[in-house]
């Protein structure tokens, strides 16, 4: 009988703290996810009040009204298509097409939700209701132009973010969409609706030896002063060799080069010489398999494998290859925490939100997300990102006047069977805190990162610094 009770208390016990656990992450859960709930497009208090308020309006950083509401209470999209068609994806629609975009996640200020008391009084009174207005941090004249300069016959995205405040100056996604015609919206066009700048899942390529680098230069004490010969190929084991794009070798090659070459051989024998463990450990210190729920916006997680084991494999995701994917925002970010110091700044959509009284509440205190590395890393990643553009893969990207640091990467499709073209990358940013720009491009199938993906990136940021700033 006294074991019997004793058992019974200890299930009691148990059971009592296995409830605690839960309502636990219960209130942990709907204090971290609460707003990103209340935003989906199922919710029926917000279809609800769809019907009884006036939206505010959406404004980009310098004021261009990019959604209001008309007399008639329809949701209107008053700019010229070109960049409602560019800024498509940031602003979203209002049947949650694009769920991701302003119009869904940001409805709780659009819709008056987070009114204070004295809006709440003026309400009683008035008996009408009218959301805040928001203005965002995206300049839509320079996504237009970002829109125009993209390769015509490609998808893809581009991530264009302030690395010292996080703020979000441009996210493209093509293709477009037009919340002007939804009756034109082809939903059987494959990720139409996906933001791919914070939802497009890809192989990183070789821009993934940013990571392989400051893993090394964490771990290995020496391999600043190393020096690497390549002869274009190197047997990892029975089944698998690296091999080098192009196939001839690089030769004898400091570190520094490698990085600036973009040398296979040098990559793969640092990650084997790492270990999986020790690579897994940086990626994720640099956000890789994080879950980036941000206040403003959601990027989804970039991929490093847990399982890695094979030999080979850990000698290609050192590189470039194997089941490593990443978001074009992540990579910004990276970019920018190298140009930050090894912080990154959690990124920012909204600058400031004006309630219906006219009182305007501030948003855009910077945030640090995580550190990614050491101070004294990033200095040293700094100067090898240099070095690509100045002499390396990346020179494409040069602009005059400016000192540019950056990585590309040409991404092997490899479902497809070599039948299309590799995936063209580049990230990288602008080392001048006057201009504290970081991007990250790719343009799918657009073939070599050094030649499609960091033309196009200068080009960009040769704009974003002669524009506004
Ligand atoms: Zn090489």
């Amino acid at each position: 009988m006294k074991q019997i009770r004793k058992n019974v208390r200890a299930v009691l016990a148990l059971m009592l703290s296995l409830f605690a656990c839960l309502s636990g992450y219960f209130f942990y859960a709907v204090y971290d996810n609460g707003s990103r709930w209340f935003t989906t497009p199922y919710n029926t208090r917000l279809r609800a009040a769809k019907g009884r308020v006036t939206p505010g309006d959406i404004l980009d950083r310098n004021g261009v009204v990019l959604a209001t509401t008309d007399e008639s209470g329809a949701r209107v999209y008053p700019v010229e298509e070109r960049m409602r068609r560019a800024v498509s994806h940031v602003v979203g629609d209002v049947d949650g097409d694009v769920p991701t975009g302003a119009e869904t996640f940001l409805a709780a200020d659009l819709l008056g939700f987070r009114a204070g008391i004295a809006e709440r009084a003026a309400r009683l009174f008035s008996g009408e209701v009218r959301g805040a207005d928001v203005r965002l941090t995206v300049d839509a004249a320079l996504q237009t132009e970002i829109a125009r300069l993209f390769p015509e016959a490609h998808d893809g995205a581009v991530a264009l973010i302030d690395y010292r405040t996080g703020e979000v100056l441009a996210l493209y996604s093509k293709p477009e969409y037009d919340a002007a015609r939804p009756e034109g919206f082809d939903g059987s066009r494959e990720g139409v609706r996906l933001n791919r700048a914070t939802q497009g899942r890809y192989a990183p390529g070789s821009v993934f030896k940013i990571v392989t680098l400051v893993c090394a230069l964490e771990n290995l004490p020496d391999v600043e002063s190393r020096v690497f010969d390549c002869a274009g190929s190197l047997k990892v084991d029975d089944e698998v060799s690296l091999t080098d794009s192009g196939g001839a070798g690089h030769g004898r090659v400091t570190l520094k080069e490698a990085f600036a070459k973009s040398c296979n051989i040098a990559f793969g024998s640092l990650a084997l010489e790492l270990g999986p463990d020790k690579l897994r450990q940086t990626a994720e210190r640099m956000g890789f398999n994080g879950n980036f729920l941000f206040e403003d916006l959601i990027v989804y997680e970039s991929r490093f494998p847990k399982d890695l084991q094979e030999e080979g494999e850990l000698a290609w995701t050192g590189v470039d290859q194997g089941r490593l994917t990443a978001v074009p925002m992540h990579l910004a970010m990276i970019a920018g925490a190298a140009a930050n110091g090894g912080k990154m700044m959690q990124p920012q959509m909204v600058l400031s939100v004006r309630d219906s009284l006219g009182g305007v509440r501030d948003r855009s205190a910077p945030k640090v997300a995580q550190e990614c590395m050491s101070e004294e890393v990033a200095g040293i990643l700094n100067a090898y990102m240099i070095a690509a553009v100045e002499e390396g893969t990346a020179s494409k990207a040069a602009v005059a006047g400016e000192t540019i640091a950056g990585k590309t990467g040409t991404a092997q499709v490899n479902s497809s069977g070599g039948r299309y073209s590799p995936h063209a990358w580049y990230v990288g940013y602008c080392a001048s805190q006057e201009h504290p720009l970081a991007i990250a491009v790719v343009v799918e199938n657009g073939g070599s990162g050094g030649e499609v993906a960091a033309s196009l990136a200068g080009e960009i940021m040769r704009c974003a610094i002669q524009g506004a700033r």
